[in-house]
């Protein structure tokens, strides 16, 4: 089958026949029907997040079925699936008590699926898997956790955002920061990430949401997704232009989707009192923060992570489906355009250009 492979950091993405073997007891095999591209696979091109390698890239997928291992019981040969890119076991003290994103029983070993090995090879050579979905291929096999049974009348090129970049960003808003109705929220970074805080905080029912970004284009997007106020820093100062939307007192929620540590320590300036500030993105290993420990005292000021929008896989991600099939959130709008996998090198070279909103590859 064919996948995109990285063999070298900074070298592009090598589109080619490799081996797919099929699942193992607890794995599913999947025909990739779309995969968004996403920026972690960037920071993996890069060299900034160290992966081991040969490995096929991809974490934001979404295919069907096509054949499951021993003792699979959650889903069946023809089922439509997104790719979740975080197993869960189901027994930890995380899964139990209802977070299972922070599941105690991932494997420590990077590019593996769960038993510590690969499905993955050519000539020989094992082939590593990303994130345990390895979905720019067109075909994968991932734990059975990670195949997420979604409804058949959801177009699957839509359904592969709910994968990542929705669930990421709506899950912030709804279930890490819990945005309350008629609050204040402000946004650092309008990327697909923070478009889909912006549309979280909307639906939750937030009354003023402040969009910030150097980007024209991408405070335009933000106005889409429901932003009410939109801060260009290359024309105003960002944080008092927010007190002065605020009347003064900063803003109930503030969300930081950029990770570098200037616009975290903004985004928790400009978080009023008692206020909660999110951090959603990554950051290179290098970075740190300064902050005055005092304003968590004197301020009650909360500063707080959110990984992969808090997700409970097999609830928020079929929810997230349907919210899209009942107009309720928006998916076409991220998608500024479809290629196929040997336009992949291309797609990033664009998304590294600022482009505003993101490539899905079709596989069909
Ligand atoms: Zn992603
Ligand atoms: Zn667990």
């Amino acid at each position: 089958m064919k996948a995109a492979v990285l063999y070298e950091p900074g070298k592009p993405l090598v589109v080619e026949d490799i081996k797919i073997a099929p699942p193992k007891a607890g794995e599913v095999r999947v025909k990739v029907a779309a995969n968004g591209c996403c920026h972690s696979d960037l920071h993996v091109m890069t060299g900034d997040m160290r992966m081991p390698l040969p490995i096929v890239l991809g974490h934001e997928g979404a295919g069907i079925v096509t054949e499951v291992g021993p003792g699979v019981a959650s889903v069946k040969e023809g089922d439509h699936v997104v790719l979740s890119f975080s197993p869960v076991c189901g027994y930890c003290y995380y899964c139990t008590e209802g977070n299972p994103h922070l599941c105690e029983t991932r494997p420590k070993k990077m590019g593996t699926l769960l038993d510590g090995t690969t499905r993955l090879a050519k000539n020989g050579t094992e082939i590593f898997h990303f994130a345990f979905t390895a979905s720019f291929a067109e075909e994968t096999v991932v734990p059975e956790s990670c195949a997420i049974k979604i409804r058949e009348d959801m177009p699957l090129d839509r359904a592969c955002f709910v994968g990542c970049g929705t669930m990421t960003g709506v899950g912030a808003a709804l279930n890490t920061a819990k945005v309350q109705p008629g609050t204040t929220v402000a946004v650092i970074g309008c990327g697909g990430v923070g478009l889909n805080v912006i549309q979280g905080a909307a639906v939750a029912g937030a009354r003023q949401i402040i969009a910030i970004d150097l980007l024209p284009k991408k405070l335009d997007l933000a106005k889409t997704f429901g932003a009410t106020h939109f801060v260009n820093p290359s024309q105003d100062d960002a944080f008092k232009a927010v007190m002065e939307l605020t009347g003064g007192r900063g803003v109930d929620y503030a969300f930081e989707v950029i990770s570098t540590a200037k616009t975290i320590e903004l985004a928790f300036k400009m978080t009023a009192r008692r206020g909660t500030c999110t951090i959603v993105g990554v950051s290179p290993e290098s970075a740190r923060i300064t902050l005055n420990p005092n304003i968590f005292t004197m301020m009650e000021k909360r500063l707080i992570g959110s990984f992969y929008g808090s997700t409970r896989p097999r609830i928020d991600m079929p929810r997230l489906v349907d919210m899209y099939m009942e107009k309720k959130i928006k998916i076409d709008e991220l998608v500024s355009r479809t290629c196929t996998l040997d336009d992949v090198n291309e797609a990033y070279d664009l998304l590294k250009q600022g482009e505003v909103a993101r490539s899905v590859v079709k596989f069909f």
